[in-house]
């Protein structure tokens, strides 16, 4: 997926590795050595990627991870708060949450480029909406859907030419 400017990571005092660790052994499980390799590549940049995406990253560096293991990682990871689900058009991208500042974005229907932005706007309303319905907001989604500049600029001369 093709990514935009992504804003900085913030300081954290246990690693991922640890946070995931810590989550899996009060459910009774190991952090078992292909987990051990998804988390370190997941948190080696941050992106947005899809499941398919992460087998195939593994797969051109040579990782062993099967494709089982990556989707019930995936799925523990969001459980733990690592990671957080991001709906697409036609699929669930995933990105880090934790260490991570909170944000929204933008998503092209086209290439499908994520763009992240902030916009103090957006939290006033969720605070002003929350208090009007009693609730104390901990989280939010919004997501605008579109066109890109690059997407756009390539539509308009065939639109021109269809003109003609
Ligand atoms: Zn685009
Ligand atoms: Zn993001």
């Amino acid at each position: 997926m093709a990514e935009h400017a992504p804003l900085s990571p913030m300081l954290v005092t246990d690693s991922p590795e640890e946070k995931f660790r810590e989550f899996l052994e009060i459910r009774g499980e190991k952090l078992t050595e292909p987990r051990r390799i998804l988390i370190r590549h997941i948190f080696d940049s941050h992106k947005h990627f899809d499941a398919d995406e992460l087998v195939a990253d593994l797969r051109a560096s040579a990782r062993k991870v099967s494709r089982s293991t990556v989707y019930r990682t995936l799925r523990l990871l969001v459980e733990a708060g690592l990671l957080r689900e991001l709906r697409l058009t036609n699929r669930t991208a995933y990105e880090h949450d934790y260490g991570y500042p909170s944000h929204d974005h933008l998503h092209c229907t086209e290439c499908n480029r994520v763009v992240e932005f902030n916009n103090d706007e957006i939290r006033k309303i969720r605070e002003t909406v929350s208090l009007e319905h009693g609730f104390r907001a901990e989280g939010h989604r919004f997501m605008i859907t579109g066109i890109c500049p690059t997407c756009s600029r390539a539509r308009s001369p065939r639109r021109r030419l269809d003109l003609i």
